[in-house]
């Protein structure tokens, strides 16, 4: 008996505390079919913008919408005026952004009440993330129980990773009982990315290393060797690694005692201090790098010292990479400041040309859309910038992890 055909529509959701982002997508051509943001959830202000990518109706809806499940029935109802509606017979699944999955999680995964327990006994290691995450999913399960829910998870990219790369030097035992090690993060985008970039070079993933950097409001760098990650920048949080929007990225740890015993600041206090009130932000008052390059073309200093720390940590793990890797066949720039920068990837690759590393200024200033080369022709290693698409992606996972259970059982 042929098993009828598979419905290739997935809805991607990303829940945070107070906002639910959805795309819903059609999997037969990755095409597009509706965007959609609900922010300040719970507030008096709540806002849903809605595009609908197929008629080019945007919708925007101002007033309170009391939780996530509402904002999910609000979205709901816009998808029906597109003729998208959530009940379709054409939604294949739902796919959800999980922020940590610990070493649990290496792929995309089935939710069932095992994988939420288990994502539930991860919130003490991510108490920004992963309680909004499972919000968002308990709400998509009240709305479709019938439908397979799939949890794709951030960390799951890095957890190739060996373990001189995702342990800390600390007591082993004292690691393990509190689940202390590098996780890493933004490892959708990092997959995707790395491999975008492989076949940008023609290449399959296999056969190609290479350096992404998300420089996002966030921002990450992981080596990726023959498509798996060996090393990420951020570690048991996103507060490790490169100087971010508003997090502080590596410092030495005693700077948080000093600041308790000295300073007279409270742990929390400090944490707020490092996730939201540091980086690019702490250092000059902005983190938008648009502001702060134009804060530069005026002549401020404050903005150019901001951007030089910016610079000076991303080279230096440009350089860390690089010698972890060995060979490296491909550096790729991405997110918000890595594929709208040029001054960015311009000053992070400039005197690295004894690596390999070389611009073409040119290439670097042309604006454009998809993923494209900014390296001169025959260069040793390709730089490219390659946007990057994280919803794209856990569709594309949660659609293959669907088709697959499907094929095992019919
Ligand atoms: P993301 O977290 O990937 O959405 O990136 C957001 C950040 O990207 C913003 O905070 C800006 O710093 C940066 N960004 C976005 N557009 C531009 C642009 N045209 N030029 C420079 N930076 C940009």
């Amino acid at each position: 008996m042929r098993s009828a055909p598979l419905a290739s529509r997935v809805l991607v959701l990303n829940s945070g505390s107070s906002s639910l982002k959805y795309q819903l997508l059609d999997m037969r051509d990755s095409t597009r079919l509706a965007t959609g943001l609900v922010e300040r959830i719970g507030e008096q202000t709540s806002r849903l913008k809605h595009t609908c990518l197929v008629s080019g109706r945007t919708h925007e809806l101002n007033g309170p919408i009391a939780d996530h499940d509402a904002a999910l029935k609000a979205a709901g109802e816009e998808l029906v005026k597109d003729g998208l509606g959530l009940d379709s017979p054409e939604l294949a699944a739902i796919g959800h952004r999980v922020v940590h999955g610990g070493m649990f999680f290496t792929e995309p995964t089935l939710v069932d009440d095992a994988v939420l327990t288990e994502i539930e006994r991860l919130i003490p290691i991510a108490p920004l993330h992963n309680p909004a995450n499972l919000t968002g999913i308990r709400t998509a399960q009240a709305l479709r129980p019938d439908l397979p829910q799939v949890a794709v998870f951030d960390t799951a990219f890095h957890t190739t990773m060996p373990e001189s790369a995702s342990r800390y030097a600390i007591d082993v035992k004292i690691a393990d009982r509190h689940r202390v090690r590098r996780y890493g993060f933004h490892g959708t985008s990092h997959a995707y990315v790395s491999r975008a970039t492989a076949q940008l070079l023609g290449k399959a993933p296999s056969e190609v290393n290479v350096i992404v950097l998300h420089l996002g409001n966030g921002a990450s760098a992981s080596a990726v060797r023959g498509g798996r990650c060996v090393d990420t920048s951020m570690g048991l949080t996103p507060l490790e690694g490169l100087v971010m929007g508003t997090r502080s990225g590596d410092l030495d740890p005693a700077v948080i005692f000093h600041l308790q015993r000295v300073g007279g600041m409270s742990m929390d206090e400090i944490d707020t201090l490092l996730n939201k009130g540091s980086g690019l932000f702490g250092l000059c008052g902005d983190n938008d790098m648009r502001e702060i390059r134009r804060r530069i073309d005026e002549g401020d200093e404050e903005a150019q010292l901001a951007f030089d720390i910016y610079i000076h940590r991303l080279k230096k793990y440009i350089g860390a990479y690089y010698a972890v890797l060995g060979r490296v066949d491909a550096v790729a720039f991405t997110a918000g400041v890595g594929e709208n920068a040029s001054p960015v990837r311009e000053a992070a690759l400039s005197g690295l040309e004894e690596l390999g590393l070389v611009v073409d200024s040119e290439l670097n200033a042309v604006r454009g859309d998809g993923p494209r080369l900014i390296s001169p022709e025959h260069a040793r290693v390709a730089v490219a910038v390659v946007p990057t698409d994280e919803e794209l992606e856990i569709a594309t996972q949660t659609y293959a992890l669907v088709g697959k259970n499907s094929r095992v059982n019919s």
